[in-house]
């Protein structure tokens, strides 16, 4: 039994419109509702467009909450297509994801803008869920405990609020690719997440992500240090979605 409340996160990407991405929400509350009170959190993360038609769908479900996937350091201002905390939060949002890795590649995101997002995002009463991760080239160099070191170290604000963060460890090689850490490899970059957060570690909810899939969650989540799960291509499907989220109970 983990000893934080385990918390299951969808990221949708940019999936969904508004009928199917509905119809998503729709269905994983129901699955909530049969199987409530939950031990654990269930957080879905849909595109922008759909954060506050999916939180009135959900509204008033216990354990169930509404994510953003990203947003601007400011609270309002002249950035076009942006979309700022204050924003998701009034659409219902609880939780952001910041700097994954998807947007530190596409959209060149360096460790001091996620530091400002995460400020602007708690400020706005969010829980930032931080993604962290290494690529396949700094395995490769044997270098991934100290690039998430780094990552830790430079992308958490001098003001961190760390109840209302979450860490996800998310190997940048094992998203979308049906490849993944060993159990024993997850669990040794948890334990280093842990200390490297010093005395904050061991209350800290430190999530996985990266190809989870029904038949390979009940493997990572058999780990209590392992505080749940990140999940993408397995969560645009409601069964396939809760078929792991189950797992954290
Ligand atoms: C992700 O994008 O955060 C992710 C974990 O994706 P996938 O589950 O598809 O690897």
């Amino acid at each position: 039994m983990s000893k934080r409340r385990r918390i299951a996160v969808a990221n949708w990407k940019m999936y969904g419109k508004l009928t199917s991405g509905l119809a998503l929400a729709r269905r994983i509350c129901t699955l909530v509702e049969e199987n409530s009170p939950l031990s654990y959190d269930v957080v879905l993360c849909p595109p922008a467009t759909l954060t506050w038609s999916a939180s009135e769908v959900i509204d008033g479900v216990y354990s169930l909450s509404i994510g953003g996937q990203d947003c601007h350091y400011e609270s309002y201002g002249p950035y076009t297509g942006d979309i700022s905390a204050a924003m998701l939060s009034d659409l219902g949002a609880k939780f952001v994801i910041l700097g994954h890795s998807e947007r530190r590649i596409a959209h060149g995101e360096t460790n001091a803008f996620i530091a400002r997002k995460i400020e602007a995002a708690q400020f706005a009463g969010l829980t930032a869920i931080l993604c962290v991760g290494e690529t396949a080239e700094d395995l490769n160099k044997d270098s991934a405990l100290s690039v998430i070191t780094t990552q830790l170290k430079e992308s958490l604000p001098a003001k961190v609020r760390m109840s209302q963060l979450i860490i996800a460890y998310e190997p940048v090689w094992a998203i979308g690719t049906g490849i993944q850490p060993s159990p024993e490899d997850i669990a040794k970059m948890h334990k280093h997440i842990r200390s490297v957060l010093g005395e904050s570690g061991e209350t800290t909810r430190i999530i996985y992500g990266g190809s989870v899939t029904p038949a390979n969650a009940p493997l990572i989540l058999a780990n209590d240090d392992i505080d749940g799960v990140l999940v993408g291509s397995a969560s645009l499907e409601a069964e396939s979605f809760w078929a792991i989220a189950e797992h954290c109970a």
